[in-house]
């Protein structure tokens, strides 16, 4: 009862604070640039690990606020510090900048056109998951915050991250290369906010949720090793195709049967089995290959541990022997439940308060993550779909017909304005 009621004067005192910034006019007179922006890398989107010209762009954008720019941090990032009139913490809004592999099927003045090699293929190249927005919006928050620095009680790092997609086989790349060489040092990072565009979230919306919002994956390799034999004479062998579907049924059964599933929702899927050469050979060994989704670290290592026993004594049991490797993987998108609860009147008092929305843990990943594990931070969700368009209309990420509307990146400066100042004036 008491928490409650210092919640609530708490709340009261932001919320005060808030109408007090006065940035409103920086921001709305900002939004038809932020849309120009948006245009632009749309137009010209770069894949993961090779966004150069992207990456150009920013940088000078900033530097011509007066920011102090670093380029080149995991190849292609470029981090930007904003300091204050007053001292204080230091705040890090992250937005992730690379393209896909896509050809883009949507009919707009700003289309891509754009192509390029792709492990040794020609492809098309889009921004089709809508990090095009994301770099948009956090280039209009600089540029209002660099405006209002008498506002900014500390400092405010902006991180525009290559590669969240995955960095190409063979190369490092993305969040995890950018906590490696200290984006979040000098000056150490507080605390990081970060959003994701939705294609499925009308625009003026934002959704959130505490805790474990999106899952952790981890890729996995099963090895199974029989005997080979002439298909005919299979007590000749040992069979490892046989021996990888009991793994495969097993394996669902750690989910059904011994996660207590009220808690968060888990996930594995085997993506692959390979084994074997023609209809009449059993043969020397088989594999699996697969991701495991969590939103618990506890359920993780139940998982992690009951695949590697269950794939053993499967095998075992048919005479057979199986390893299984998992990888660390990406991290499991954690909000901050503190941080989280106390950004959440910034966002209200941007979208109004029904517009914003606690929502279920997401199976998707997201490398956000990676910062997360170092500092606390709070990633959500904003709308993107176009308010005209009907519900049965979807326009689903990384597909070619992905479409964000432009009338939705308003909402995302000022949320990522607000919730950076408010966050610093609260710990000052
Ligand atoms: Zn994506
Ligand atoms: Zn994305």
């Amino acid at each position: 009862m008491k928490n409650i009621l210092a919640l609530a004067v708490f709340t009261a005192s932001l919320s005060l604070h808030a109408q007090e910034h006065g940035l409103e006019k920086d921001i709305n007179a900002i939004e038809s640039k932020v849309i120009e922006w948006r245009r632009d890398i749309h137009q010209s989107p770069e894949l993961s690990n090779r966004e150069f010209k992207t990456a150009e762009k920013i940088a000078k954008h900033l530097k011509s606020l007066g920011i102090e720019v670093q380029t080149g941090v995991a190849h292609t990032g470029v981090v930007g510090l904003l300091k204050g009139k007053h001292p204080g913490k230091v705040v890090a809004l992250r937005a992730d900048i690379d393209a896909l592999p896509v050809t883009e099927r949507n009919d707009l003045p700003f289309k891509s056109n754009v192509t390029s090699e792709y492990l040794g293929q020609e492809v098309g190249v889009m921004h089709a998951c809508g990090h095009d927005t994301h770099i948009a919006i956090l280039m209009g928050v600089a540029e209002v915050l660099a405006k209002n620095t008498d506002k900014i009680h500390g400092t405010v790092k902006f991180i525009f991250q290559p590669a969240e997609e995955g960095a190409p086989p063979g190369e490092q790349g993305g969040a995890e290369l950018m906590v490696k060489e200290g984006v979040l040092d000098n000056p150490k990072v507080d605390a990081i906010y970060g959003l994701h565009i939705g294609s499925y979230l009308p625009v003026g919306h934002i959704a959130y949720k505490p805790g474990g919002a999106l899952a952790a994956a981890q890729r996995f390799v099963v090895n199974i090793k029989g005997k080979q034999s002439h298909g005919s004479q299979p007590w000749g062998g040992i069979d490892p195709i046989y021996v990888a579907s009991k793994i495969v049924d097993g394996f669902q059964s750690i989910v059904s049967r011994e996660l207590e599933l009220t808690k968060e929702a888990a996930v594995i899927t085997v993506g692959k089995i390979s084994g074997g050469v023609r209809n009449n050979i059993i043969p020397e060994s088989a594999e699996l290959i697969g991701t495991i989704r969590t939103l618990d670290y506890d359920m993780q290592k139940q998982v992690n541990d009951r695949m590697k026993e269950m794939a053993a004594d499967i095998a075992k049991a048919y005479r057979a022997e199986a390893t299984v490797e998992i990888a660390k993987g990406v991290p499991i998108t954690y909000n901050d439940p503190a941080l989280t609860e106390a950004s959440l009147p910034s966002l209200q008092q941007m979208a109004g308060a029904e517009n914003v929305h606690l929502i279920k843990a997401i199976t998707g990943a997201e490398d956000f993550s990676f910062y997360q594990e170092k500092v606390p931070g709070f990633f959500f969700i904003l709308g993107g779909k176009d308010p005209n368009a009907g519900p049965d209309e979807h326009f689903p990420h990384h597909t070619p017909d992905f479409k964000i509307d432009d009338s939705g990146l308003l909402l995302g400066v000022k949320a990522m304005s607000e919730v950076a100042l408010d966050y610093l004036y609260r710990s000052k």
